[in-house]
């Protein structure tokens, strides 16, 4: 049955009230404490990397929290980062860690998460805190996750009973999210699809909840969902325009304009879970100040 439009997840509206919380916890600490303090860490100059850490550096000023960003040559040696990396960990005054990545290819990515100290992992990815989310007792949450279940939440959307069905098993993304949303607060039922899933469409299209989290622009089309589906699009894929100044545009994994005459619920691409992903950052960077005062 035709419905109308879904309604549309306001990234932009969400986003700016976790920045306000944010702002008003620094405002509260820092009557008789330092501001938190993130280090970034950024290898190279892939052009997207660096719009990430500036896009970082921005939230963070306006919330409060203070920052630096290292910025090293694309053939850093590995032994360097790792020695960097852990003299961070070691420096009272820092305390959030945020390596950018992709790292180059000459550098193992998992070993440099690994080093991080788990207290200052702000990121989420180190192992234990991988771990406590899995177990249910998170320090941080992955960003990206953790921002698509607060968008959730503000929006009065409860997963409890639904089948969510997530497309992209990462260990940044799908992965931490399933686990999210099969913990006892959320209750979902939980399939993560991958690119070896036999019938994807079969799998999306019993969704009531949909993550695509895929890397491919505009690949859930209106026949992959069959009801009145919560949809929400994680890709941010750089897609050629020559008629904008970039000479790219951001596209989303979901087909916005077809699939919200189906959905019930739908974030856009730019204004989605993007924004939630910086803001969850922040909230992530006050945790790692409350657990540097306290050790
Ligand atoms: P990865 O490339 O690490 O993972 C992609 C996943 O999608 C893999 O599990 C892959 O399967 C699966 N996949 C790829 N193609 C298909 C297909 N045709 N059918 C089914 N599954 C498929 O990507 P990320 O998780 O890092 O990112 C995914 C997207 O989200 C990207 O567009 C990225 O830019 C964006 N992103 C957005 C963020 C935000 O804040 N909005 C944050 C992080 C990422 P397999 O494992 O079998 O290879």
């Amino acid at each position: 049955m035709a419905s109308s439009d879904a309604s549309l997840i306001d990234g932009r509206e969400i986003a700016q009230s976790v920045r306000d919380e944010v702002s008003q916890a620094i405002d509260a600490w820092t009557t008789d404490r330092r501001p938190p303090f993130l280090t970034a860490v950024l290898v190279g100059d892939n052009p997207a990397s660096k719009a990430y850490v500036r896009g970082k550096e921005k939230d963070a000023a306006e919330v409060g929290i203070e920052t630096e960003t290292l910025q090293f040559d694309a053939d850093l040696p590995e032994e360097k980062l790792l020695g960097t990396v852990r003299d961070l960990n070691d420096d009272p005054s820092v305390d959030g860690i945020l390596v950018q990545l992709p790292l180059p290819d000459h550098i193992d990515d998992r070993g440099v998460i690994d080093t991080i100290d788990p207290a200052k992992d702000v990121d989420g990815f180190h192992p234990e805190n991988l771990g406590r989310v899995m177990r249910g007792t998170p320090s941080f949450i992955p960003a990206t996750p953790y921002g698509i279940v607060e968008m959730l939440d503000r929006c009065d959307i409860d997963p409890e009973g639904m089948d969510a069905v997530i497309v992209g098993r990462s260990n940044i993304v799908g992965k931490p999210l399933a686990n999210l949303l099969m913990q006892r607060d959320q209750n979902a039922t939980v399939t993560v699809c991958h690119s070896r899933t036999e019938d994807l469409a079969a799998h999306t299209r019993r969704a009531d909840l949909l993550v695509a989290a895929l890397g491919q622009a505009n690949f859930i089309g209106a026949d992959m969902v069959s009801k009145a589906t919560v949809v929400i699009d994680v890709g941010i894929n750089r897609v050629e325009d020559d008629s904008t100044d970039r000479g790219y545009r951001l596209e989303g994994d979901v087909d916005f304009d077809a699939v919200r005459s189906k959905a019930s619920w739908i974030t856009p691409v730019p204004g989605g879970v993007g924004l939630m992903t910086r803001a969850m950052l922040l909230k992530n960077t006050m945790t790692a100040a409350r657990l540097q005062a306290s050790a």
